[in-house]
C-alpha cells in the first residue's frame, strides 16, 4: 500500500505509471470504499496540489477547463454561466455545497457513472478530454471517453489534464435539466441537456442533445438534425420524442423503466426550451432546475 502526493503532472503521471490511482477530491473514491461498494486502491496518487490543473482557461478557440476545477467554482464561473451555461446548471445540482466545493469536474468525467451530471453537458458542448502519460499527450473526444458504467477508454496510466470546449457559434444557448426527488444529496433519476444555435428569424439552426441516467453510458441522441428549421416549441416537442424513443432505461429502486422513459423525455423539452429561451437573450438564472421551480422543495 502505497501513498504519494504529486506536485507535478509528471510526478502524477509517474506514479500512475507504476499501478497507483490518482485521487482527486475523494468524493466518489473514498466515499465509495467507506459505503463498502468498492475496495480503496492500493496504491493512491493525491493529485489535488497540481495548481495548473485547477484553472478554467480561456482561449480564442474556446476555453479549458482543468480536471481539478471544482463544481463549486464551475457553477459561478462568468464565463461558464455565460457560454456554457448547461455544464454551470448540472454542477450547481452536485450533491451538497461540501460536496461541490471538494468534488472536481475530472473526478466526475472518470467516475463515468451513467447518472453523471456533467457528463451530458459536456457532450452537448462539443467537448473533449487531454489526456496525459509519461512523455505523451493525446486528446480524445468525450462521445468516445465513456464506455460503460465505470469504465472508460483511457488507459489505466493516463491522467485527465482537463476538458477542451469549443467556442459557442452565432446566437446559441445551452441547458441542463434533471428529474430529481429532493434538492439535495440526490442523483439524476433522468437528466438531459441541450445545446442549440438558433438561424434569423428564430428557428432552430442545429440542436443537439444528450441524457443521462437512461444508457450504461451519457447518450447522445441521434436524428437530431431533424430539428433543424423547426421553432423552438415544435423542437422541444420533437426532442422529447426522440429522447423516450432512444433511452434504453433499467428499472431499479428509484424508477422504473418506463417511468424514467417518460420523464426523459419531458426533461428534454425543458432543456431544449430553456437553450432556446438563452439562445434568444432571456436570462435564466442558474440551474435551470431552480429557475424553473422543477425538483421537490
Ligand atoms: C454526498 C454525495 C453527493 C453526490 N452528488 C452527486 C450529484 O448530484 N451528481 C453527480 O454527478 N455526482 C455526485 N456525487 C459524486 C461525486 O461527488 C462527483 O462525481 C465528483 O465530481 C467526483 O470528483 P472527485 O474529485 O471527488 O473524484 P475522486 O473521488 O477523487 O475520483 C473519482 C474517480 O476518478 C478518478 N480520477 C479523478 N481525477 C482524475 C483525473 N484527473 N484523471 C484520471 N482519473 C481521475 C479517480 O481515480 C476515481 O476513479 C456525489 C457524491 C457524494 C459523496
Amino acid at each position: 500500500m502505497s501513498f504519494t502526493i504529486a506536485t507535478t503532472i509528471d510526478e502524477a503521471v509517474a506514479a500512475m505509471a507504476a499501478g497507483a490511482r490518482p485521487i482527486a477530491g475523494g468524493t466518489d473514491l473514498v466515499v465509495s470504499a467507506r459505503h463498502g461498494k468498492l475496495p480503496l486502491p492500493e496504491d493512491l496518487v493525491a493529485i489535488d496540489r497540481l495548481i495548473e490543473l485547477s484553472e478554467i482557461r480561456p482561449g480564442s478557440g474556446g476555453c479549458q477547463i482543468g480536471a481539478l476545477v471544482t463544481h463549486a467554482r464551475l457553477m459561478m464561473d462568468p464565463l461558464l454561466v455565460q457560454s456554457y451555461t448547461a455544464l454551470a446548471d448540472a454542477a450547481a445540482l452536485v450533491g451538497s455545497p461540501s460536496t461541490r466545493n471538494i468534488g472536481t469536474l475530472g473526478g466526475n468525467v472518470m467516475n463515468a457513472s451513467p447518472a453523471m451530471d456533467t457528463g451530458a453537458p459536456l457532450l452537448v458542448l462539443g467537448a473533449s478530454a487531454e489526456l496525459a502519460s509519461p512523455g505523451a499527450m493525446r486528446s480524445v473526444p468525450l462521445d468516445e471517453l465513456w464506455t460503460g458504467p465505470g469504465s472508460t477508454s483511457a488507459a489505466e496510466g493516463e491522467l485527465l489534464v482537463g476538458l477542451n470546449l469549443p467556442s459557442p457559434s452565432g446566437r446559441s444557448g445551452s441547458a441542463y435539466v434533471r428529474l430529481e426527488y429532493r434538492r439535495a444529496m440526490e442523483i439524476a433519476v433522468v437528466g438531459a441537456a441541450a445545446g442549440v444555435t438558433l438561424a434569423e428569424g428564430g428557428t432552430l439552426a442545429s440542436v443537439s442533445l444528450a441524457l443521462s441516467a437512461v444508457a450504461p453510458t451519457i447518450l447522445a441522441l441521434d436524428g437530431t438534425e431533424a430539428l433543424a428549421g423547426l421553432s423552438p416549441a415544435d423542437a422541444a416537442a420533437k426532442a422529447a420524442v426522440l429522447a423516450s424513443e432512444q433511452a434504453a432505461p433499467i428499472s431499479d429502486l428509484r424508477a422504473s423503466d418506463g417511468y424514467r422513459r417518460h420523464c426523459v423525455g419531458v426533461m428534454a423539452k425543458r432543456a431544449v426550451d430553456a437553450a432556446c429561451r438563452r439562445a434568444a437573450g432571456e436570462s435564466i438564472s442558474v440551474p435551470v432546475n431552480r429557475a424553473l421551480g422543477i425538483g421537490a422543495v
